[in-house]
């Protein structure tokens, strides 16, 4: 079947990657020039399997107030008049209990536990494809002694789902990773994960092409998708401009602009714009760089070593689809890096800033499978994992389109749930 794939950011290349597998003719459409140009531009590279547990959780609600107040929160909303944004925080809010925080826990963790597997077989498969993939295990770091404690006590939920997690002390964290000797004295411990990933999403993105285009997957870049029209006979086609994009089923992963194309259409998928920054420091061979992947608990910061050079990432920003950097967040950024990393971080003028904007839920899951239009097919909405859950989900949806869906998943992400 010849299918139209819209969107070339790492959810569409990988839907791409396990279309073609299973033996269709696959176009890519996008509105820039190169792929991975979006959210999967600059992100945080953690291939995060274990850690999947969604914004919308039981403490948060009552953590906003103090987030919202200050001016280096890892959150800030800006209200609109759009009652998209408002709609949205209600089913955030809505969302904010410990059952479905659980629920919501269970299920991403069965789709990154495939996606782990996946990108493990993908590295067999495409053994020359480099995107700074490594091994680098995960330590989750808490300030406050009473945070480590709640961290603590979850740890027989995570290893009741599956994941293997060991809590360490501050001594222990250092031995562990020597990068952290400076805060030593101010941390409380940590929560290491063996079996985490980093890589660099974009290089990923890049190698994708390069694998589909090798193999005859076409590429419509600089391809503005303007609308998705009803044809005669109830199928959907994309159209730019004057151009009409023939296909036989037509999968939307369009980011955060998904639900600009659905709208029209009478679908409403609950995706807004989560903005976030990341900063990446250029490292020389003698750096006291962590070679772990590291997240600061507390200030919502993770720090990934991708080749020669750092990653960090956080900030949540809901203040509507603008991709204009706000200097005031990205100094809080660079503070929350100097303080952990201060030999990393010092001084590097040539640093790289980004923007981007998550695609996310309220729950935090994303949307994949079928729509009332019978060949028309989501896979969106994947907030603050799109890199780690690409692989699970872009299986997930060429199952569904070849009429196979996966029992034990499909379910799950529906957009009617
Ligand atoms: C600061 C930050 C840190 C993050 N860190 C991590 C992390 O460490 N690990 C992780 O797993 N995830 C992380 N994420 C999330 C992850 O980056 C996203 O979930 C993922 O990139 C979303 O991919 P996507 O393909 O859905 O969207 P995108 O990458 O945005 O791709 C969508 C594509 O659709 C195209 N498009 C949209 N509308 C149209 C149209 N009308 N016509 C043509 N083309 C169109 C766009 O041009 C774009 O290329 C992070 C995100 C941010 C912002």
């Amino acid at each position: 079947m010849q299918i139209a794939v819209l969107g070339a950011g790492v959810i569409g290349l990988t839907s791409a990657y396990y279309l073609n597998r299973a033996g269709h003719q696959v176009i890519v459409v996008d509105r820039h020039g190169e792929v991975a140009a979006e959210t999967s531009f600059g992100n945080g590279g953690q291939l995060s399997y274990s850690y999947v547990a969604p914004l919308a959780g039981p403490g948060v609600l009552s953590k906003l107030p103090a987030w919202l107040a200050r001016r280096d929160s890892p959150v800030r909303f800006r209200p609109s008049v759009s009652a998209e944004q408002w709609l949205w925080c209600l089913k955030f809010a809505l969302a904010c209990t410990r059952r479905r925080s659980n629920l919501t826990t269970r299920d991403l963790l069965a789709l990154s536990f495939v996606s782990r597997t996946l990108m493990h077989q993908f590295l067999r498969d495409e053994p020359t494809l480099d995107f700074d993939f490594r091994h680098s295990g995960k330590l989750v770091l808490h300030r406050d002694p009473v945070a480590m404690q709640g961290a603590i006590d979850l740890l027989d939920f995570q290893r009741s789902l599956g994941c293997e997690q060991e809590a360490l002390s501050a001594d222990e964290c250092v031995a562990l990773e020597p990068a952290l000797a400076n805060v030593r004295s101010r941390i409380a411990g940590g929560i290491y994960t063996r079996s985490e990933d980093t890589a660099d999403c974009y290089r990923f993105g890049k190698g994708l092409e390069a694998i589909l285009r090798a193999r005859g997957v076409q590429f419509a870049m600089s391809t503005h998708v303007d609308a998705l029209d009803v044809a005669p006979g109830g199928h959907i086609v994309a159209r730019s401009g004057t151009r009409v994009l023939e296909a036989d089923h037509v999968v939307v992963a369009a980011g955060a602009s998904a639900p600009r194309l659905l709208r029209p259409l009478g679908i409403r998928v609950p995706v807004y714009p989560l903005k976030g920054y990341s900063l990446t420091y250029p490292l020389g061979p003698q750096s006291l760089a962590p070679t772990l992947s590291v997240t600061d608990f507390a200030r919502k910061v993770v720090y990934a070593r991708l080749g020669d050079r750092l990653r960090v990432a956080g900030i949540a920003d809901l203040d509507g689809y603008s991709l204009k950097t706000d200097p005031s967040r990205i100094a809080a950024l660079r503070a929350e890096a100097a303080w952990l990393f201060p030999q990393v971080a010092a001084g590097h003028a040539e640093t790289a800033e980004w923007a981007g904007l998550r695609p996310a839920t309220p729950r935090g899951t994303p949307i994949i499978g079928p729509t009332c239009y019978r060949n028309l097919w989501l896979n969106v909405g994947h907030g603050a994992l799109g890199f780690t859950l690409a692989s699970g989900s872009a299986e997930l949806l060429a199952g569904w389109i070849d009429g196979r869906p996966n029992p034990s998943l499909s379910d799950l992400f529906l957009l009617a749930q």
